[in-house]
């Protein structure tokens, strides 16, 4: 690891300012951002911890939803009676990422801003058009089996690592942040994460000396919530494939459906075209499948990853049918 110099921020409009001076980066709980040091992945010269901000707070919006503070734990927001009574699509999916150690020190905004785990990535002996821009992509043609089927570019074929991003794509979050001159700024989580076209180093759109300083939740929509993660290792490991599902069931069928995916995409995945497709349907296998073959439009794997397809579809069904019997 470099030497970098250390500073505690004594406010958010500070960090921010901290955080656009070249080799500066703000730390919270540090689960992304020391690995990435160690590795020489990052080598920042200046760390600014905002542990000490009074970002740490689950409240309650005049409209019912709620609004989480950026350095809420992963494992107390897991564990908010709000969140597991209103939002139970949100905490499976934080207690299906990482293990107990990490989700008590990762934070919700670092949660957000986590780098992706293509090993290539981590290795800086290799071509990495992320890490070093105009390098290469050493995953194209290498092993990708935890690699996008959906959204990459000719330049970048990784996914998005996050289970929690996924939950809030389907309850469509929004993020809050605050620059260097106090203003606030509101991005759906639908535009926080970008796809890598031409510049796959740029994960966000965060502008420099902008940092995220909560998450809102809407009111939860009605329906039953289900988050499913299909991995290696049930202990410890990214998803394979993941479905967030938010499903309103009929007397017929299905009333409405929201889903969203991780795995599969360089950001939490939707598709309106397939919800479309699930309102006012009847639950069986024949809508399960024509919603599956609207998710997979597009969709096609480089070799190791090709398997992502059927499991996406297979995946889907099930989580489907385990709503309608709900
Ligand atoms: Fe780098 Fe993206 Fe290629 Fe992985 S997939 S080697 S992160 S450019």
């Amino acid at each position: 690891m470099k030497a970098f110099t250390y500073d505690r921020a004594d406010s958010a409009v500070h960090a921010a300012a901290a955080s656009a001076r070249p080799g500066a980066k703000l730390i919270a709980g540090g689960t992304n951002l020391l690995d990435l040091m160690k590795l020489q992945v990052e080598t920042p010269t200046e760390l600014i911890d905002i542990n000490r901000l009074p970002l740490d707070k689950i409240e309650d919006t005049a409209d019912g939803g709620l609004r989480i503070g950026a350095t809420v734990r992963n494992s107390d927001l897991a564990a908010d009676h709000r969140v597991r009574e209103r939002y139970g699509v949100l905490s499976r999916a934080l207690l299906a990422g990482a293990s107990a150690q990490l989700r008590n020190r990762a934070t919700t905004g670092g949660n957000l801003l986590q780098r992706t785990r293509c090993s290539y990535f981590y290795d800086v002996t290799k071509p990495c058009n992320k890490r070093n821009p105009g390098s290469g992509c050493a995953a194209l043609g290498g092993f990708n089996r935890m690699h996008a089927v959906l959204g990459a570019s000719d330049q970048c074929i990784a996914a998005n690592p996050s289970d929690m991003a996924v939950a809030l794509r389907v309850l469509d979050a929004d993020v809050e942040t605050v620059n260097a001159e106090g203003e606030v700024r509101v991005i759906p989580i639908a535009e926080f994460h970008r796809l890598p076209g031409r510049t796959p180093e740029v994960d966000t759109t965060l502008k420099a000396g902008e940092i995220i300083t909560a998450v809102t939740l809407p009111p939860p929509p009605p329906g039953v919530q289900i988050y499913r993660k299909v991995r290696d290792r049930a202990s410890y490991a990214f998803a394979l494939v993941s479905v967030a599902a938010i499903v309103e069931l009929s007397a017929g069928g299905i009333r409405s459906a929201r889903l969203a995916f991780g795995g599969l995409a360089p950001k939490p995945w939707r598709v309106p075209q397939a919800e479309e497709r699930l309102a006012g349907a009847s639950a069986d296998a024949k809508t399960f499948d024509a919603v599956a073959t609207a998710v997979l439009d597009g969709a096609h794997g480089y070799g190791s990853n090709d398997f992502k397809i059927p499991l996406t579809r297979r995946t889907l069904r099930a989580v489907l049918m385990q709503a309608a019997r709900t």
